[in-house]
């Protein structure tokens, strides 16, 4: 579960994140949609601490990441997050992408590791691609491969920020498939997107972000088909 705050988020005097509150429950999948530089990544990045938040709190399952002495690497454990560039080590094989963050960490021997890898891979269509290399793979089979990666660690959500804009139009749904079934097997997710469709099927709730503000929010159906703000209605008729 998150829970954000009064979220601000300011580089040097360019406020991007000017007050977000919002509340992921459990098994939900929030899709965030909204123009080019409205501060969705950085919405995402202050998740996991990528980015730290000027002002605000964000807590996960109970523990604030923003407090003094938070510890950010075991919170940012329970969270997966799933990059536009898939950003795979290049020198180690698709198995060992996934092993090499559990087993570094102390939380799997080896052999334990390996199973749980194979069960992912097979879980994202890619068992018999274990021992290729990142760069012998097309995008959507790398980005299926950086999702298994991000499961390996067991995380309790997954936060996606735009996983399909990098691929060629073919490659999309098999990337967006995983995900689906993801979200069926009742994975908390965040999904910034262009995927309207999707966004639409998948989401339990669609967030519309313009400004550093959520404009809208609610029922996938009735933001983007019965928007009721003016921005809304205007981005979604750029892109739909
Ligand atoms: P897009 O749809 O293009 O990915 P976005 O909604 O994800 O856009 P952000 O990447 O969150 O937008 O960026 C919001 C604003 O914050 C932009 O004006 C951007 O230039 C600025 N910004 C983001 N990261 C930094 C940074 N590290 N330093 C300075 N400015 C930044
Ligand atoms: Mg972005």
């Amino acid at each position: 579960k998150i829970r954000i705050t009064g979220l601000r988020k300011s580089f040097g005097d360019n406020e991007v994140l000017s007050g977000i509150d919002l509340d992921v429950q459990p098994g939900e999948v929030v899709c965030v949609i909204g123009p080019s530089g409205s501060g969705k990544s950085t919405m995402l990045r202050c998740i996991n601490r990528l980015e730290e938040p000027t002002s605000g709190d964000i807590v996960i399952d109970g523990e604030s990441i923003c407090a003094p002495g938070a510890d950010v690497d075991r919170i940012r454990r329970h969270l997966g997050m799933v990059f536009q560039q898939f950003n795979l080590f290049p020198h180690y094989s698709v198995r060992e992408n996934l092993t090499y963050a559990p087993v570094q960490l102390k939380l799997m021997g080896q052999a334990e590791a390996d199973k749980v890898a194979m069960d992912l891979l097979a879980r994202v269509g890619m068992a018999d691609k274990a021992d290729a290399m990142p760069r012998s793979l097309s995008g959507g089979q790398q980005q299926r491969v950086a999702i298994a990666r991000a499961l390996a660690m067991q995380p309790d959500i997954m936060l996606f920020d735009e996983p399909t804009s990098a691929l060629d139009p073919e490659m999309v749904h098999e990337v967006l498939d995983v995900m689906r079934e993801l979200a069926d097997d009742g994975m908390t997710m965040v999904i910034v997107t262009h995927e309207m469709g999707f966004a639409h099927d998948v989401a339990d709730r669609v967030i519309f972000i313009d400004g550093g503000v959520i404009v809208e929010q609610g029922d996938p159906e009735q933001v983007m088909h019965h928007p009721r703000n003016e921005r809304t209605k205007s981005f979604l008729s750029k892109v739909l």
